[in-house]
C-alpha cells in the first residue's frame, strides 16, 4: 500500500452535500463521482433518494425519520471510509443538529452547501415535487412545509443559481485538493 493510499485509511474522506431539493445535490454528486473514478479514485456514492428505497426503507419525513435516515447513512459512510473508500453523500439533510452529527462520527466530513435560492429550485422544479408540496399533496416538504437550516459552518458553498456545473465541481475539487490532499 503507498503512503498516500495509507494515510487515507486513516482518517477517510466524505463529501457531504446538503441544500434543498432541486438545488443540484445529485447533479455535482453525479459528476464529481466521474472525475474521481476518471482518477482512478476508489469512490461511492450515496444518493439521498436511493437511500430512502434501500436503507431507509419504510422511514417517512418526521424529523425523527430523516434523522435516522441519515444516522445509516453516517454507519454506511463511516465504513467505507475505514476501508479507503471516498464517500460522497447527496441527502438534503435539513437540520443542522444531524449535520453536526454526521461530522463528529465521521473524522474525514466536509460539509458543501449546494446553495440555490428556494425560487429557483421551484421554477426548475426538476422531479416536480415542488407543485405537489404546494397544492398540499406531500406535506412536510423541506423549504414549503418543512424546515432547512441553512449550513453556518459549511466548508464549501457552491452557489448553483450564479455558476455552472462544471464551475461548481471545479471550485470543488480546487478546495479538496488544496484542503486535503492527502486524501486525494
Ligand atoms: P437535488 O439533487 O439537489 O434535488 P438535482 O441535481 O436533482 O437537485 O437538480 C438540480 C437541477 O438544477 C438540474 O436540472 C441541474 O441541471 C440544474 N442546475 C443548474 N445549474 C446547476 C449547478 N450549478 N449545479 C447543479 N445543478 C444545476
Amino acid at each position: 500500500m503507498t503512503a498516500q493510499a495509507h494515510s487515507r485509511v486513516r482518517s477517510g474522506l466524505t463529501i457531504w452535500l446538503t441544500g434543498l431539493s432541486g438545488a443540484g445535490k445529485t447533479t455535482l454528486a453525479s459528476l464529481l463521482t466521474d472525475r474521481l473514478r476518471e482518477q482512478r479514485q476508489p469512490v461511492e456514492w450515496l444518493d439521498g433518494d436511493e437511500l430512502r428505497r434501500s436503507l431507509g426503507r419504510g422511514l417517512g419525513f418526521s424529523r425523527e425519520d430523516r434523522f435516522e435516515n441519515i444516522r445509516r447513512a453516517v454507519y454506511l459512510a463511516g465504513m467505507l471510509n475505514r476501508h479507503g473508500v471516498i464517500t460522497i453523500v447527496s441527502v438534503i439533510s435539513p437540520y443542522a443538529d444531524m449535520r453536526s452529527y454526521a461530522r463528529r462520527k465521521l473524522p474525514g466530513f466536509v460539509e458543501v452547501y449546494v446553495d440555490c435560492p428556494l425560487p429557483v429550485c421551484e421554477t426548475r422544479d426538476v422531479k416536480g415535487l415542488y407543485a405537489r408540496a404546494r397544492s398540499g399533496e406531500i406535506p412536510a416538504f423541506t423549504g414549503i412545509s418543512d424546515p432547512y437550516e441553512a449550513p453556518d459552518s459549511a466548508e464549501l458553498t457552491l452557489r448553483t443559481a450564479e455558476h455552472t456545473p462544471e464551475e461548481c465541481i471545479e471550485e470543488l475539487v480546487d478546495w479538496l485538493t488544496k484542503n486535503r490532499p492527502d486524501q486525494l
